[in-house]
C-alpha cells in the first residue's frame, strides 16, 4: 500500500457535533413533511446512519441507497457514473435529500442531481459532510454542508483508500509513504 493513515483532520467528537447541527437544520427544513434520505454507497453509509439517528423522533424519514462507480479514466472529465445499485423507492412526487460523503470536483453529485431530478421528485436537496472547494470543476448546489476542507485526500468515517479505513471514527489525511512512487492523490 502506498499510503498510511496520517494526522486527524476532524475528530469524531467534532463530526458528531456537526452531524447534530446538520440534523437540526434538516429537521427544520422538512418540518411536518415526510422525506427520503438517499445515501450514496459506500462512503456516505456512516454519515447517513448518524444523521438520521440525530433527527427528532417525530421526523418522518425513510432511507434508501444508491451505489455508483466510475466508468474509468474518461469519467473524471465527463462526470458520467455507472449506477451499480439503483433506488428501491419511486421518488416521483417525493421530497428527497441526497446524502453524500464528500464534494470534490462536483462531477458525481451534479450527475446524480440531474439523474434524480429527471425522476420528478417534489423537491431535491443535497447534504454533504465534506467539501473541497479548491477542486471544484462544476458548480453544484448544496443545501446542507458540514466542513470545508483543504485539497488533501482524506480517509475515515466512511471514506476509503482502496476499500480500507472506512471504519476509522475520525477523518484523517492519507499520507504517502516515504519512498512510495505514487505521490499524487489516490483517486487522481
Ligand atoms: P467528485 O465527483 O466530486 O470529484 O468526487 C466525489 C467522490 O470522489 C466521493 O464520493 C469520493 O468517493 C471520492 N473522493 C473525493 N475526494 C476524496 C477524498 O479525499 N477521500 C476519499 N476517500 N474519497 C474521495
Amino acid at each position: 500500500m502506498d499510503y498510511e493513515v496520517g494526522k486527524v483532520l476532524i475528530d469524531d467528537e467534532t463530526i458528531s457535533t456537526k452531524v447534530g447541527e446538520l440534523a437540526s437544520e434538516i429537521a427544520n427544513c422538512y418540518s411536518g413533511k415526510e422525506f427520503v434520505a438517499v445515501g450514496i454507497l459506500k462512503g456516505a453509509i456512516f454519515f447517513l446512519a448518524d444523521l438520521v439517528r440525530s433527527l427528532p423522533q417525530d421526523c418522518r424519514v425513510k432511507i434508501d441507497f444508491m451505489a455508483v462507480s466510475s466508468y474509468g479514466a474518461s469519467t473524471k472529465s465527463s462526470g458520467i457514473v455507472k449506477i451499480v445499485k439503483d433506488l428501491d423507492t419511486d421518488i416521483k412526487g417525493r421530497d428527497v435529500l441526497l446524502v453524500e460523503d464528500i464534494l470534490d470536483t462536483g462531477l458525481t453529485l451534479s450527475y446524480l442531481q440531474e439523474l434524480l431530478r429527471g425522476r420528478a421528485p417534489r423537491s431535491l436537496r443535497t447534504c454533504v459532510l465534506l467539501d473541497k472547494p479548491d477542486r471544484r470543476r462544476v458548480d453544484v448546489n448544496v443545501d446542507f454542508k458540514g466542513f470545508s476542507i483543504p485539497d488533501e485526500f482524506v480517509v475515515g468515517y466512511g471514506l476509503d483508500y482502496s476499500g480500507y479505513w472506512r471504519n476509522l471514527p475520525s477523518i484523517h489525511v492519507a499520507k504517502a509513504l516515504e519512498g512510495s512512487a505514487n505521490k499524487t492523490q489516490p483517486k487522481e
